[in-house]
């Protein structure tokens, strides 16, 4: 490269979590060696913030007497090598986000704040000669230490002090204890972490898991995407072990995410039975120092397999192999707040760019993901039938016009249930909203709940005495008189899942009824203890949100309820047809699951409407191929892509002044193939006190809209009415 005498000085551009689009030029230290993807610390503004070393530059636009030194490097080896950085910068461009904010996303907080990138120096016990030969009976008495003395018999005998924490808090005085008794003693550090894995051997597989893990296992050091389209307890989670057994035994790591972290105990000890080495989580209920280990341990291949939900997709692997995906449908792996990213989009584009098979499993598979595959792009895996002996639960709809209803319930429906629980089976009521009611009314004077700050009607809460808005989280005290008339009789209108709990408590009052919402979960460990509750058939009666309807295992549930499914057939958004299929399946998918038959029951107002009945009649993939003409009639997504631009504000007005601006530049550059929708108000027109509005972008042509929007967003930027707003871009929204 040539360097003019002018410029002779070396630029650092770096990247900071500022919401601008643009990399920030300091001057380099002379002797500094260079390495990209090192955290520095930069002054900026009065202060200093920590940012990523991205690229070196001979010049810069900012004139040279402005520019400011480095104030420190933080790192000696990068945090963040090529091919991480790379990836950043893709999503940087694709989802039209600032490069430093992208960043600031794929760190764990420690490292954003500038703490140091080392992991505490790992410490291994292993048991004595006599620990090997110990009969763990003896310690019964003290069942923490047999455990821990059986799990390392069953294995090669190692264990680290993160394995051994994530037994519980008391590890140390267990492993103290084991100590005094000569069982156990500090040991040297494996090898690597891939250590002798298989701890329990895999099922013996049906031709169709066998099937599925031989495409995939075969495609193991290149890219290819996998859709595993298997149904609920096909054994899709067998075909995922078996392939990470593949993966380990080829010394390479694993990356597997869920949606929900819900999911993620059941797959962990899943996992935990099967092989015996370092498992590491990646979710929003660790602490940011656990955040930080795991995310360390991967990157310098201390842990073998990382189980986590959509954040998880960015930490870097020493050695990545495979890319898992379970629950590929779940719009959870859509980040719906700052970068709005597409966990399962974004985990195809890695595995693209690291050469690694991609595994994307459902038993509801997204219409995109099955456009896909029946384009050729990725591979379809059918995994059609149940493992073992289940067999498909039967569905029915119920007809709920004219029927007497006691909280929403119907009396076959309650029938039902009495002959199930008296079985000593096990219920499921799926409705999916929290709280007692979403409605209080004044019997007088009609008056309303509402928030005040969002155009929507506070919840009631009865258990609490509260009125909470589920939207902005204000809340206040029940109110015994109507506030508007001061006379009236206040009713609770509509159903939540604390009323129906209250009704079955009442009816059912010998059985013990479990509710599972994100009320009763709240507190850490609650729901471990719920489901427990369930799976030791301790509960009877199940009723909850759609936390159940998610790849949660109950094998004694042989009736599932669907309280209200006509809330969801009317919506505006040509989405919610495809959620409430995959819903209503999936709930289903809970029913029946080993070797008793299960039943479906879903109350309805509406027995003949066209999408209960292709689902009922020719199931979900019938369903699919219409829904899937209906959008490509439309073009809609996968037959064309989209952006939405939201815009919010304090005032009514600032949103669309801004929105009508950026209509006129998008008409500068006007294209018939872009189609500029709007601007409209968003369905929830106020929110927390602002307005919002939206506009959106839609092209056949994928390229065409990006240059659209990266010629639109400095422009956006550049805006005088831009002062006044807040905006953001959602690029393939999955809601409208
Ligand atoms: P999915 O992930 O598709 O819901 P799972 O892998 O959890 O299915 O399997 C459902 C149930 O069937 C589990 O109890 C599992 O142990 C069992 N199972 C899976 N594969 C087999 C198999 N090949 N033979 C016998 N049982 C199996
Ligand atoms: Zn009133
Ligand atoms: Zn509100």
């Amino acid at each position: 490269m040539l360097t003019s005498p002018h410029t002779s000085a070396r630029i650092y551009r770096v990247a900071l979590a500022v919401p601008i689009f643009s990399l920030f030029d300091y001057l380099a230290p002379d002797d500094a060696p260079v390495c990209l993807g090192v955290r520095v610390e930069v002054p900026f503004g009065k202060g200093s913030k920590i940012g990523v070393l991205v690229a070196v530059a001979e010049s810069s636009t900012v004139a040279e007497a402005k520019l400011r030194p480095i104030v420190r490097r933080v790192d000696e080896q990068p945090v963040l090598v090529a091919a991480d950085m790379a990836l950043l910068q893709w999503v940087s461009r694709y989802y039209h986000y600032p490069l430093g904010m992208v960043i600031s996303t794929a760190l764990p907080a420690g490292l954003r704040q500038g703490k140091a990138a080392v992991l505490p120096r790992a410490r291994y016990y292993a048991l004595t000669e006599a620990g090997r030969g110990f009969d763990a009976l003896l310690l019964k008495r003290a069942p923490q230490q047999k455990k821990l003395v059986e799990q390392l018999q069953g294995q090669d005998g190692v264990i680290s002090e993160a394995e051994l924490a994530l037994g519980g808090s008391t590890w140390r005085a267990v492993v103290k204890a084991l100590q005094d008794k000569g069982l156990l003693a500090l040991a040297d550090a494996p090898e690597v972490a891939v250590r002798a894995f298989n701890q329990q051997p895999g099922l013996a597989c049906n031709a169709d898991q066998q099937a599925a893990i031989t495409a995939v296992t075969e495609s193991f050091g290149q890219f290819r995407v996998f859709l595993l389209d298997g149904v609920t307890g096909s054994g899709k989670t067998e075909v995922y072990m078996q392939l990470i057994a593949v993966a380990l035994a080829r010394g390479l790591q694993v990356l597997v995410l869920v949606p929900e972290i819900t999911l993620t105990p059941q797959l962990e000890e899943r996992f935990r039975r099967r092989f015996s080495v370092n498992i590491a989580l990646s979710h929003s209920k660790l602490t940011d120092t656990q955040r930080q280990t795991a995310w360390l341990q991967m990157q310098q291949g201390e842990c073998a397999i990382l189980l986590g939900t959509r954040s998880a997709l960015f930490t870097p692997f020493k050695k990545l192999g495979l890319i898992i995906l379970d629950e590929e449908h779940d719009t959870s792996f859509k980040q719906q707040e700052g970068l709005r990213f597409s966990a399962r989009d974004v985990a195809v584009v890695r595995g693209q760019r690291v050469g690694v098979p991609v595994v994307l499993g459902s038993a509801t598979p997204a219409l995109e993901s099955l456009y896909n595959a029946e384009a050729g792009r990725y591979r379809h895996l059918r995994l059609p039938k149940r493992a073992g002996e289940a067999v498909q639960p039967g569905l029915q709809l119920l007809d709920i016009r004219n029927q007497r209803l006691q909280e929403g319930l119907s009396e076959p429906l309650l029938a039902a249930i009495r002959a199930t629980v008296a079985k000593g089976e096990q219920v499921l009521i799926f409705l999916n909203r929290r709280g007692f009611a979403p409605t209080l009314i004044c019997h007088s004077c009609a008056w309303v709940a509402r928030c005040r700050r969002c155009e929507a009607n506070l919840v009631i809460h009865r258990h609490e005495q509260r009125l909470r808005c589920h939207h902005c989280g204000s809340e206040q005290a029940l109110p015994t008189l109507c506030p508007a008339c001061k006379t009236g009789v206040l009713t609770a209108l509509g159903l939540g899942t604390e009323r129906v709990e209250q009704l079955l408590g009442g009816l059912f009052a010998d059985k013990v009824v479990v509710r599972l919402d994100r009320d009763t979960t709240q507190r850490k460990g609650t729901l471990e203890q719920f489901l427990e509750q369930i799976n030791t058939g301790q509960a009877d009666i199940i009723l909850g949100t759609q936390m159940l309807a998610k790849g949660h295992h109950f094998a004694n549930v042989t009736l599932v309820a669907v309280l209200d499914v006509d809330s969801g057939l009317f919506s505006i958004d040509f989405h919610a047809a495809e959620k409430l299929a995959q819903l209503l399946v999936q709930v289903s998918g809970r029913a029946g699951r080993a070797d008793k038959l299960g039943k479906v029951v879903m109350q309805t107002r509406r027995p003949d409407h066209p999408l209960l009945l292709a689902l009922l009649h020719s199931g979900y993939h019938r369903f699919a191929q219409t829904a899937l003409a209906e959008r490509q009639e439309a073009l809609l997504p996968p037959f064309s892509y989209q952006a939405l631009l939201r815009v919010q504000a304090a005032h009514a007005d600032a949103p669309l002044q801004f929105l009508a601006a950026v209509v006129d530049l998008l008409a500068e550059a006007a294209s018939p193939e872009l189609l500029v929708l709007g601007p409209v108000a968003a369905p929830m027109a106020k929110r927390a006190g602002l307005f919002r509005y939206q506009l959106l972008l839609q092209s056949t042509d994928r390229r065409l809209l990006h240059q659209a929007l990266g010629r639109l967003v400095p422009q956006m930027e550049a805006l005088k009415s831009k002062q006044k707003v807040r905006w953001s871009l959602d690029v393939d929204p999955v809601d409208l």
